[in-house]
């Protein structure tokens, strides 16, 4: 449980960081992640280039149509923000289920994406929300939709030497309804079963609702036969179950000693069900 040996270098500012960058070493934000799997040797980068003090990466900010959550801000810090809950009230209540206080004050929205575990709560809260991810390269930045953004088990379509910047949330119209609700793994409070649904007030009584799911498969999926199911319905006890029974269509359903394929496969349903029946 040593981690092998390691310079330690702070970066300023993203630019300071990005000038620091090399195939041997490895960002540290909230190390909630990074530094067990360097324990473990899984991980043993030459160098740490520490961003979690960058000011410009951890605020908060409103931007008219959107909000702009910077990639070191804390589960905690997001949690709390008044922000954040006028513009997309799942995003805050996702934030405060996530782990213990203790993992909520060290790590970031930015490590947690990028790291994609695929039991974590931010990728399904972002798909849901139809979030953007800007990231910032030597080339400058990109935006990646959050549905593009995860490409399997731990992977993303973040390039070695970007690093995530923002998180740009669309603000819901009053009206609008969006839930997190997740099946925990009781001692570490990952979620062996997540999911988030938005339902938009702008599109109307029987408008596009978003559904994604984490912790099901090897990566958070936005779960289309569910949204096909209530597409066009009214949200009632028939839809929500038609909807419900397709929460794991075309997903190959993870299995391990939490949870079999089949158990993960009932649960999926059943957090599913929960998360619609907040729309009603
Ligand atoms: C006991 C425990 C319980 C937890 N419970 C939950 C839970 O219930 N739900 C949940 O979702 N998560 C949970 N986590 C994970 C935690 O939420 C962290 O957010 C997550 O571990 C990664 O964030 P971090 O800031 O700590 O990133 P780090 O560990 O510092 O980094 C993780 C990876 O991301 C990279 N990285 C970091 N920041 C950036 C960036 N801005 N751009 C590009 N790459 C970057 C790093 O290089 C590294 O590869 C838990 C962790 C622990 C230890």
């Amino acid at each position: 449980m040593i981690p092998s040996k390691f310079q330690y270098k702070r970066a300023e500012s993203v630019s300071d960081a990005l000038s620091m960058m090399s195939d041997d070493a490895k960002l540290l934000a909230g190390g909630h992640s990074l530094l067990p799997a360097m324990k473990l040797r899984l991980n043993q980068p030459d160098t740490l280039i520490d961003i979690s003090r960058i000011e410009e990466l951890k605020s908060i900010k409103d931007e008219g149509d959107h909000i702009v959550i910077g990639a070191a801000a804390t589960h905690h810090d997001i949690a709390h923000s008044n922000l954040v809950k006028g513009a997309c009230s799942m995003i805050a209540s996702g934030a405060g289920q996530i782990g213990d206080i203790q993992v909520r004050n060290a790590g970031t929205i930015g490590g947690s994406l990028a790291h994609a575990d695929p039991a974590a709560d931010w990728p399904a809260l972002v798909i849901a929300a139809e979030a953007t991810i800007r990231v910032q390269g030597q080339g400058g930045p990109r935006d990646i939709p959050a549905a593009s953004f995860f490409t399997g088990f731990y992977e993303t379509a973040l390039a070695d030497d970007e690093i995530i910047t923002e998180i740009h949330i669309p603000k819901l119209p009053a009206g609008s309804s969006s839930t997190y609700v997740k099946f925990v793994q009781p001692a570490s409070r990952f979620a062996i079963v997540g999911c988030a649904v938005v339902k938009n007030a702008a599109e109307g009584e029987v408008g596009n609702i978003k559904v994604a799911v984490t912790g099901v498969s090897e990566m958070a999926y936005r779960a289309h036969g569910v949204e096909d199911e209530l597409m066009g319905q009214v949200v009632s006890d028939e839809s929500i179950d038609r909807a419900a029974a397709r929460a794991t269509d075309h997903v190959d359903v993870l299995s391990d000693h939490y949870a079999s394929e089949k158990y993960r496969k009932h649960i999926a349903q059943v957090y599913v069900r929960k998360a619609l029946e907040t729309l009603k």
